[in-house]
C-alpha cells in the first residue's frame, strides 16, 4: 500500500493542507507546485503507512459525504453599520458575526495579508482591532499554515472558535478533527476559485514597476458611493492610497475569466447547495431580480447568507443583531451565482488557462498583459449609481 497523497490524482487536491497537519510522522510538506500553488509532498522514507492522510482528505467523496450539509434557511442581508459594509466585500456580514463571537471572548480564524509581503495566510484573531486583517476578500489561495492544530488545542481549552475559509479548506479542517466540538462555528464563502500565490506575486511585482515603490494593503473590492464591485485600490510606501478601475486591472480581467484557478477549481464538488460550513456566506448576485423591494443594498454590496446545519442555526439570532435580513430560497440565491448553482458556464476549465501559467515562467506578466490578459471590458456601468439602476429598470417593467 502507498500513501494516498501519492495516489491522488494531482488535479484534484485543493491544497488544502489537513494532510500535512494530520500526519503524524511529519513526512508531508506543502510546496509550490510548478504553478505557484501549495501542493503536497511526501517523504516515503518516513511514511509509516497510517493512512491519517486519506481520512482527512476532502478530494476523497466518501469523506465528504460526512461532512455536509444542504441549507435549511436562506437570507439576503446586510449589517445596518454602513461604514462597515464599505469595509467588507458584501454586506459585512462575516464582521458582524465575528464581532459577537469576540464579545463573548471567542477567537476568529480568517485570511489575511501577511506583514510585509502580499501573500495570503490564515491567522489567529483575539481582539476586534485585528479583525480588519481578515477583512475583504483576497483573490488568491491562502495558506492555512497550521491553523487546524492550533484550532484543535484552542476547541479542548473549551475557547469559542469561528473559522472562516473557501469550503475545502473547511472540509479539510472538519476531516482534520475527526470528531465534533460544540464550540466550533465553520463559516465557508461560495468560492468560484483561487489564483496562484506566484500570479499575485508576479502581478504585484507589475504594479510596483509602474508606481515605482512597493505597494500594501491591496483591496481587490474596495468601495466608493457607487459602483459596487467597480475598484481596487492599494497603499504606496508614501501613504498614498491609488484606486483603479477593477475592469482595467488584468490580474481580476484573468481571475474573472477563470484563467487563473487552481486545477481542482474546476470540478470542485462545493460549487453546489453541499455545503462544508455550518454557514455560507457570499455575495448576493442578482439581488434586484430576486429581491426587487431591496434593490438598493446593491449600492453599497449585499451578503447571501445560508444557515446549512443545526449548529449554524442555532446563531441565527446571534447573526441577525445589528444586521438586516430578508427570507430567500436556493432558486433565488443560485439563479446569478455559479460558485452555488454549479452551472457549466463561469465553471468550465478555459483552453488558455494551462497556456497562461506556462507563459507566466516563460514570458512573464508584462507579457501576459500584453498578450493574453488585454481584452479588459470596462465595467464602466457599474459606475452607475443603484438608484439610477432601478429607476430604469422600473421604467422597463411599466
Ligand atoms: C477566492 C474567493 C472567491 C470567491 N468567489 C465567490 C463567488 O464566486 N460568488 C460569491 O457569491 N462569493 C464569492 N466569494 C465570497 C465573497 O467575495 C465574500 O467573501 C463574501 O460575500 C463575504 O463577504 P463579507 O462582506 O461578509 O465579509 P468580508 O469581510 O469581505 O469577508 C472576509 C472573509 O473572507 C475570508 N477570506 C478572504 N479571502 C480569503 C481567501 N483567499 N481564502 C479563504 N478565505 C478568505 C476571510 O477569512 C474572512 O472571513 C469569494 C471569496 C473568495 C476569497
Ligand atoms: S500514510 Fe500516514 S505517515 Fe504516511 S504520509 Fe500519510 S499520514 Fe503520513
Ligand atoms: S488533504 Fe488537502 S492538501 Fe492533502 S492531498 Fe488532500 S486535498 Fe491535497
Ligand atoms: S473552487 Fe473549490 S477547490 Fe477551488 S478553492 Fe474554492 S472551494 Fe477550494
Amino acid at each position: 500500500m502507498s500513501c494516498h497523497v501519492i495516489q491522488l490524482n494531482p488535479e484534484n487536491c485543493c491544497g488544502c493542507g489537513a494532510c500535512e497537519q494530520i500526519c503524524p510522522v511529519g513526512a508531508i510538506r506543502l510546496r509550490p507546485d510548478s504553478e505557484g500553488f501549495p501542493h503536497p509532498e511526501v517523504n516515503l522514507e518516513s511514511c509509516n503507512k497510517c493512512d491519517a492522510c486519506r481520512s482527512a482528505c476532502p478530494a476523497v467523496a466518501e469523506n465528504r459525504k460526512r461532512i455536509t450539509s444542504v441549507p435549511c434557511k436562506i437570507y439576503a442581508g446586510r449589517s445596518k453599520n454602513v461604514k462597515l459594509v464599505m469595509q467588507s466585500t458584501s454586506g459585512a456580514l462575516f464582521s458582524e458575526l465575528a464581532m459577537r463571537i469576540l464579545e463573548m471572548n471567542g477567537v476568529i480564524y480568517g485570511c489575511a495579508w501577511k506583514r510585509g509581503v502580499l501573500q495570503a495566510e490564515h491567522i489567529r484573531v483575539a481582539a476586534e482591532e485585528e479583525l480588519e486583517r481578515l477583512r475583504q476578500s483576497k483573490y488568491v489561495q491562502s495558506a492555512t499554515g497550521s491553523t487546524y492544530r492550533a484550532i484543535r488545542k484552542d476547541l479542548t481549552n473549551g475557547i469559542q472558535v469561528l473559522y472562516s475559509g473557501t469550503p475545502c479548506q473547511i472540509a479539510g479542517l472538519k476531516l482534520f478533527l475527526r470528531k465534533e466540538y460544540s464550540n466550533l462555528l465553520t463559516v465557508d464563502l461560495l468560492c468560484h476559485g483561487v489564483p496562484s500565490p506566484l500570479m499575485l506575486e508576479e502581478y504585484v511585482k507589475w504594479i510596483e514597476k509602474q508606481e515605482k515603490c512597493s505597494i500594501s494593503e491591496l483591496k481587490f473590492r474596495a468601495k466608493r458611493n457607487s459602483g459596487y464591485r467597480a475598484y481596487l485600490s492599494y497603499k504606496r510606501m508614501d501613504g498614498k492610497t491609488r484606486i483603479k478601475l477593477a475592469g482595467l486591472q488584468p490580474y481580476l480581467y484573468g481571475f474573472y475569466s477563470g484563467f487563473f484557478n487552481r486545477k481542482s477549481c474546476y470540478t470542485c464538488p462545493f460549487k453546489s447547495s453541499e455545503r462544508a460550513g455550518d454557514i455560507t456566506l457570499a455575495d448576493f448576485w442578482g439581488l434586484e431580480k430576486a429581491h426587487p423591494e431591496i434593490a438598493d443594498w446593491m449600492k453599497y454590496g449585499a451578503s447571501l447568507c445560508m444557515f446549512n446545519t443545526e449548529r449554524g442555526l442555532s446563531w441565527h439570532d446571534v447573526v441577525s443583531k445589528n444586521v438586516e435580513l430578508v427570507p430567500s430560497t436556493l432558486d433565488k440565491a443560485a439563479a446569478r451565482n455559479p460558485a452555488l448553482s454549479g452551472q457549466t458556464h463561469g465553471n468550465e476549465r478555459p483552453q488558455l488557462r494551462d497556456r497562461i501559467y506556462a507563459e507566466l515562467k516563460e514570458q512573464g506578466f508584462d507579457w501576459l498583459v500584453t498578450h493574453r490578459l488585454y481584452r479588459h471590458g470596462s465595467w464602466i456601468h457599474l459606475l452607475i449609481p443603484a438608484s439610477v439602476k432601478n429607476f430604469l429598470r422600473k421604467l422597463k417593467n411599466k
